[in-house]
């Protein structure tokens, strides 16, 4: 499967057109994360002359008070189009904690929040045309519309797309013939977009790298893995112009330099090296050329073949964090799951990042179709021998999200489904042939334990119920907040969060920095422990 090369965005003419951009994300109460998909749309549109405001209810305001200032900021801005960004519709962690039922689940479903914004938009603008899309419409695009209640979804790169939707709503065309459009109720194959930006994206400073900064250098997945929803977008993908990203890499450092931290770049790719490694190493061996390597680190998904020595190289020279997905050490359960990678390359690529030195985690999946316990105890057996210079995690389960391959296998296995009747956007339905998620994690806390570089399922709470604050920083920071405001509001609450204390610290500190703050950052007490920014 090879990569294409994107088509450049076209330009129309939508001299004054009213476009309303909408983080349709209810996680970033707890994770705040730039709408990067919608900056770049925002680009685009804009590159046409419409004027786009991004609108991100649960960063804005509190979870209670999302809802009503969407509908109040729509009827402000009366926008002729409102796209919605769904880039998450559930939190797709099977289970966090050790604690808790044996049969439930900690994953959690944010598809009747995102409902409710639709909702709340339709009272702010009844008379506008609304799309969705984003990287998680792929996941069952007809099934989403009907539980959303709209008519227009787009599917891959949206930037072209939702610039043509606009041109046509404009000036009253067709739609049909809009790249990557579904239509409500027509299920006829659509192939995703993948026409892409000609200029960088244009960002809003508000974000700090808390959990990096993310940089897209290709879109689309060439595989078809049982339980990713990546898995339904035909096999399409394509490469972005090397200078552009490039240029994207080097505004982050830029930025960076000028407030003395070093750029965290998270590459928002599916696998940065996949279908091949070629763009992966193209993209690294720029970031030397053009000297941002001592200023940067990185991190991102791949795939843990093709991995050259070349490729190893010049992920140590960029100081790169690969977080490989791995999902099992046995041939018959990689094959079941339709991933690409068989237990041969695992050795192969273990023994590349121990001889380049390469920081690296390799993610497990335990209880995935096909799975046994005689193969659990072989990737258990796999993964005892890692060396301790390469991380290992693993998880339980996996979420059952209608429209995903692994929903077909769930509805004619429903004794390995916990948590859930079966395929569900509303419930956290599991799917694991090895028992009950939360026990069977037990278990393999006992079976990996010992090992330093082997990190299990903890207990207590998850540290996603003590983040909360780092939106608070976001909205404290955008609204000019005097100092003891943001003791009071902001270091109190993170000085007192138990484990994650010492990180949410430093992450409010960058926000204050970031935005260029430094009196909020001074009155930010820092403790000299390192603590690393965390991806997922
Ligand atoms: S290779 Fe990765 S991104 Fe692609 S379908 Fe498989 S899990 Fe998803």
């Amino acid at each position: 499967m090879r990569s294409q090369t994107p088509a450049p965005v076209m330009r129309a003419d939508l001299g004054g057109m009213r476009v309303a951009l909408v983080h349709a994300n209810p996680w970033q109460t707890w994770r705040p994360v730039p709408p990067y998909g919608l900056y770049r749309l925002r680009t685009a549109l804009e590159d046409s002359g419409a004027v786009v405001t991004i609108v991100d209810p649960y960063l804005e305001r509190p979870e209670d008070e999302a809802e009503g200032h969407l509908t109040t900021r729509l009827r402000e801005l009366a926008p002729d189009l409102v796209g919605f960004s769904l880039r998450v519709v559930d939190t797709l962690v099977p289970v966090e904690t050790t604690d808790g039922a044996d049969t439930s689940s900690d994953s959690t479903p944010l598809l009747r929040q995102i409902r409710g914004l639709v909702d709340a938009a339709r009272r702010g603008a009844p008379d506008a045309t609304f799309v969705v899309g984003g990287a998680a419409f792929p996941t069952a695009p007809q099934m989403l519309l009907d539980a959303l209640g709209v008519d227009l979804g787009i599917l891959g790169n949206g930037e072209a797309a939702v610039v043509d939707l606009a041109h046509r709503i404009r000036t009253s065309a067709p739609l049909s013939g809009v790249d990557g459009l579904v239509h409500r109720g027509c299920t006829l194959p659509v192939r995703p977009a993948t026409a892409a930006l000609a200029t960088t994206t244009r960002r809003d400073p508000l974000f700090a790298p808390v959990f990096s900064a993310p940089v897209r250098t290709r879109t689309g997945c060439g595989m078809f893995c049982s339980y990713c929803t990546s898995s339904n977008t035909s096999g399409v993908n394509a490469n972005y112009s090397l200078d552009l990203v490039l240029d994207e890499i080097g505004e982050v450092v830029d930025r960076s330099r000028e407030i003395g931290v070093v750029g965290d770049i998270h590459f928002a790719d599916e696998e940065l090296n996949l279908p091949t490694e070629d763009h992966a190493v193209a993209v690294l061996q720029g970031i030397v050329d053009r000297g941002y390597a001592p200023d940067l680190r990185w991190s991102g998904y791949l795939n843990p073949r093709p991995f050259s020595d070349r490729l190893a190289e010049l992920v140590k020279a960029t100081n790169g964090f690969p977080e490989i997905t791995v999902d099992s050490a046995v041939d018959s359960v990689l094959v079941a799951n339709r991933r690409p990678v068989r237990r041969r390359h695992l050795d192969q690529l273990v023994d590349v990042l121990v001889r380049h030195e390469v920081t690296s985690v390799l993610n497990i999946m335990f209880g995935m179709p096909g799975e046994t316990w005689e193969t659990a105890l072989e990737t258990v057996a796999w993964a005892r021998q890692v060396p301790e210079a390469v991380q290992v995690t693993w998880g339980v389960g996996v979420r059952i999200l209608p429209g995903l391959p692994v929903s077909r296998i769930a509805a004619v296995e429903p004794q390995h489904v916990y948590a859930g009747a079966g395929p569900s956007f509303e419930e956290p339905s599991l799917y694991c042939p090895l028992g009950p998620p939360r026990a069977v994690g037990r278990r393999l806390n006992e079976l990996l334990g010992g090992r330093p570089n082997v990190h299990g399922i903890p207990s207590g709470e998850s540290i996603w119920k003590s983040t909360g604050v780092i939106a608070v920083a976001y909205r404290l920071v955008a609204a000019g907040v005097d100092v003891d405001t943001w003791v009071r509001e902001v270091v109190d609450v993170a000085s007192t969060a138990g484990p994650v204390s010492t990180r949410l610290l430093k992450s409010v500190d960058l926000i204050a920095r970031w935005n260029d703050r430094p009196d909020l950052a001074e009155a930010t007490p820092l403790s000299p422990a390192p603590a690393p920014p965390v991806h997922r």
